[in-house]
């Protein structure tokens, strides 16, 4: 079955008591059994519920993978592939990562005796140079947030099976219309599902994906035994969501490319961050392993004056200013006092992340609109 399909269709049936075509939302927290132990598969909605099951089944679809996973949010489905890990096991992460990964990882994680190396992943050799027979696990996230650098998964994967190293990639940027790690490769791929997949900025909500059963047995484990899960109405908006993903992802990779290639030529601005662009150092990786070039974008207005950027914030119209990103309305966001505060200045600066950096998430709207709240807002 093709994408837009799949995206339709995948992992939902008609209701059985009633035939309706939309699964309900099953807003049930126990089950009635017929005797003890005598149950129709469901007992309790920590472990069980038939909306989550519907949409766990349609993202797994979505990502060609076998089974799926929903947590609460896309960080409690980080700390869930982060408990299969033991004091001592060594894990290499992107280091220019969403920052509350980072967060998760250093200021909980690294305390209960993980150990935690960020490396720029674009030169394969800065991951060899780390890896001990101590690594467990390699943690990919790309396109990378905020400075959209594209990484080979194939590259890492193959590694990783050598070395047998588990690989896990973040793939909320390019969302599955854009990217399947898996079939690069991947053991588990991670999404926030808050982003493109709910695309409409209505709930908050996150998963895994993965074809090897004992890995997904135990992240079920954990799904249950930690209970950090998603409510049935939340996977139905996520179920309603992801009918329309293909159709949003490609209207966000058009108009992200038209505000790119305009900003680009705007004499005010200094450096626009796309891989769409020819220009950019990820181009032709980003054509190799994706199949466009998605919705966010990041740039730098000449002269690095920190209020000119904020001035510039505050002015648009169109795009309103708050954290997040993937939903139909576009969305600008400062990265270094908005979603990577949590990461100290001197790694942010280590990194290429300037204080006066903007990053756009691209929405659905007409790129005219777009464009002329940009030009209003930049002057
Ligand atoms: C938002 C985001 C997360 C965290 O997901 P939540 O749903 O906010 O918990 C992780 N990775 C990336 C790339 C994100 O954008």
């Amino acid at each position: 079955m093709k994408f837009g399909t799949k995206a339709i269709h995948a992992g939902v049936s008609p209701d059985p008591t009633t035939g309706a075509i939309m699964t309900p939302i099953y807003q049930t927290s126990t089950y009635v059994q017929e005797s003890p132990g005598k149950h129709k598969g469901y007992e309790y909605s920590r472990t069980h519920n038939p909306t989550r099951t519907a949409l766990q089944n349609a993202l797994a679809a979505l990502e060609n993978g076998k089974h799926g996973i929903c947590y609460a949010s896309g960080l409690a489905a980080t700390d869930a592939v982060l408990k299969l890990y033991r004091p001592g096991d060594e894990i290499i992460a992107t280091n220019d990562i969403y920052g509350g990964s980072y967060r998760i990882m250093k200021r909980i994680f690294e305390p209960l005796g993980l150990v935690f190396h960020f490396v720029d992943m674009s030169e394969i050799n800065h991951i060899k140079e780390v890896i001990s027979e101590k690594t467990k696990m390699i943690w990919i996230e790309t396109p990378t947030n905020p400075l959209l650098k594209i990484i080979d998964i194939e590259e890492i994967t193959a590694l990783c099976r050598e070395k047998k190293i588990a690989s896990v990639v973040d793939n909320t940027f390019a969302s599955p219309y854009l990217q399947n790690p898996l079939d690069m490769g991947a053991d588990i791929v991670m999404h926030s599902v808050t982003k493109y997949l709910g695309g409409h900025s209505d709930t908050v909500m996150g998963a895994l994906i993965t074809n090897d059963d004992t890995l997904a047995a135990n992240l079920a484990f954990i799904q249950n035994a930690s209970g950090a899960v998603p409510g049935p109405q939340d996977c139905f908006l996520v179920l309603r969501g992801i009918k329309t993903l293909h159709i949003r992802m490609q209207r966000h990779c058009e108009n992200a490319m038209i505000v790119a290639s305009w900003l680009e030529k705007h004499p005010k601005v200094n450096k626009v961050y796309y891989p769409g662009l020819p220009s950019n150092p990820g181009h032709a990786l980003a054509r190799r392993q994706m199949r466009g070039f998605g919705g966010m974008l990041s740039f730098e207005l000449k002269g690095d004056v920190y209020e000119e950027a904020v001035r510039t914030m505050e002015r648009l119209r169109v795009f309103s200013l708050g954290e997040s990103l993937g939903g139909v309305e576009s969305l600008c966001t400062h990265p270094a006092s908005m979603t990577h505060a949590s990461i100290p200045k001197e790694e942010r600066i280590k990194v290429g992340l300037k204080d006066t950096l903007i990053r756009l998430s691209v929405g659905i709207e007409d790129a005219e609109d777009l464009i002329a709240d940009l030009e209003q807002a930049i002057g």
